[in-house]
């Protein structure tokens, strides 16, 4: 019988945090929109604790993980490698397919990994209370989850299209003690301003980061927290990579190809960004970010200089953007429809180390089932971006007459998206076209920003 998981005990749980920049080099530094100036960690003080500033700007390789953080880590973590057998069988493939499950922590994705490390150095910096945003609502859940093991409040911004649409991940950052508000909401002067102009704006992750940021930086008692993007997000994520490769030496195999999906590039870091290391070292290895059609960043915007947010709060950041004022189609993938990329992901696909591939919403739901029905787990939306991408491996495979081994990362279950796993069966889901007008438009909003040096 040929072993089908690959587990590892508690003790294995990594004890660092792999910091990539010490082997590729940090990505260009965010500048203050004002000044064009390179932005100090003083200036981001009012948002972050200082301890996570220190390992937004670090180029040490390896940070220690606290030992109240690595304890938290062990109610889901080490979470197993599974060797998809029955996916490779459905596939009629000799490719040797291995994933990464990340849904069997408390709030069902990867998130749960860096919103306990947050919490804990905002509770050690005496922090109360914390400001955030969500799209699909997995960062939302998770910082909820976080935050009631520190005793901290929780304040979510969440996309008016998915607080209509997921009830019940309300109901799970509630149950956790978090308070929830659609974005954009009447609770903060950005969110006030988009109202007027659009009373029935379905929300995006850009306005609803300028209200969280807004409400951090107004109140003394509150910091703000991001569930992906910024490079100490990437970071703690790299325990689910570091895992992987003692699991995939367990199973005496080692990948030809890493693949994630990427929104912001979190998850798609954490399993990506361990093996860059030795990428970086020379070995030989391919990485694939898959991103939405709808919401293609990485394939079809721009690299330059662009804000976070919506309302232009944020400093600028060297990424892979649609513009900041672009609204992605109200797609399922929720967790996918960000208009710009990690600093550090949008780097490496511009230095060659990283390929990006993009995929519309009903091939990956169609990916998703093929995948329930062979694995039993039914994957959250956004990780069908990454089925697609692997069976495309696959196929690509077959046709070079090749046999690869391909790891993934299945970073969340999607039990709280089966609504859209109903619409997907009905045959209702529309895959928007976008055209490359959208595209020119959300472009020219950032024509005058700052090029990258
Ligand atoms: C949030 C989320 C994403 C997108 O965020 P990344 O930072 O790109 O990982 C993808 N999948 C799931 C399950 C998520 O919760």
């Amino acid at each position: 019988m040929t072993q089908r998981r690959y587990l590892l005990a508690e003790s294995e749980i990594p004890t660092h945090w792999y910091n990539v920049m010490a082997d590729v080099g940090p990505p260009p530094p965010p500048l203050h929109p004002g000044t064009g100036e390179p932005v100090g960690p003083d200036m981001l003080a009012p948002l972050f604790p200082m301890a996570l500033i220190g390992q937004e700007m670090s180029p040490e390789r390896w940070h220690a993980i606290p030992d109240v953080v690595r304890d938290i880590y062990s109610m889901w973590r080490p979470t197993p490698l599974h060797r998809a057998l029955g996916l490779e069988a459905a596939l009629g493939t000799d490719c040797r397919i291995f994933y990464k499950y990340e849904g069997g922590s408390p709030a069902g994705s990867h998130k749960p990994n860096t919103a306990v490390a947050q919490a804990y150095y905002n509770q050690q910096e005496g922090v109360t209370r914390i400001a955030t945003e969500t799209g699909a609502g997995q960062w939302g859940s998770a910082l909820s989850f976080a935050c009631a093991r520190f005793g901290i409040e929780v304040k979510v911004y969440m996309v008016r299209v998915s607080y209509d649409t997921k009830p019940y991940r309300r109901a799970m950052m509630e149950a956790w003690g978090g308070s929830v508000v659609g974005s954009p909401s009447r609770d903060t002067n950005a969110g006030r301003a988009i109202l007027v102009r659009d009373p029935h704006s379905t929300g995006s992750l850009g306005i609803a980061i300028s209200e969280a940021v807004e409400d951090a930086a107004t109140r003394d008692d509150t910091k703000y927290a991001l569930g992906s993007v910024l490079n100490h997000v990437l970071m703690h994520q790299t325990v689910i990579g570091q895992e992987a490769q003692k699991q995939m030496a367990m199973a005496e195999a080692y990948p030809d190809v890493v693949v994630g999906c990427v929104g912001g590039g979190s998850n798609f870091a954490g399993i990506a960004f361990p093996f860059i290391a030795e990428k970086a070292a020379g070995k030989e290895i391919r990485i694939v970010a898959a991103e939405p059609s709808s919401c293609p960043s990485l394939t079809r915007g721009h690299y330059g200089y662009d804000f976070g947010d919506t309302a232009q709060m944020t400093p600028l950041l060297a990424m892979h953007t649609l513009g900041h004022g672009f609204i992605p189609a109200p797609i399922h993938a929720g967790g996918l429809r960000y208009h710009g990329m990690a600093p550090l992901v949008s780097k490496l696909v511009n230095d060659g180390l990283v390929e990006a591939v993009a995929y519309a919403q009903n091939d990956c739901f169609a990916s998703g089932v093929r995948f329930a029905k062979a694995e039993g787990i039914i994957p959250a939306p956004e990780a069908n971006h990454a089925i697609r991408a692997v069976e495309a491996e696959v196929e690509a495979a077959r046709a070079a007459g090749e046999s690869r081994t391909i790891l993934f990362n299945l970073c969340g279950h999607g039990h709280l998206e089966l609504g859209a796993y109903q619409q997907y069966l009905n045959g209702e889901l529309v895959d928007s076209e976008l055209p490359q007008s959208d595209l020119d438009a959300a472009a020219a909003a950032i024509a005058g920003m700052p090029a990258i040096a």
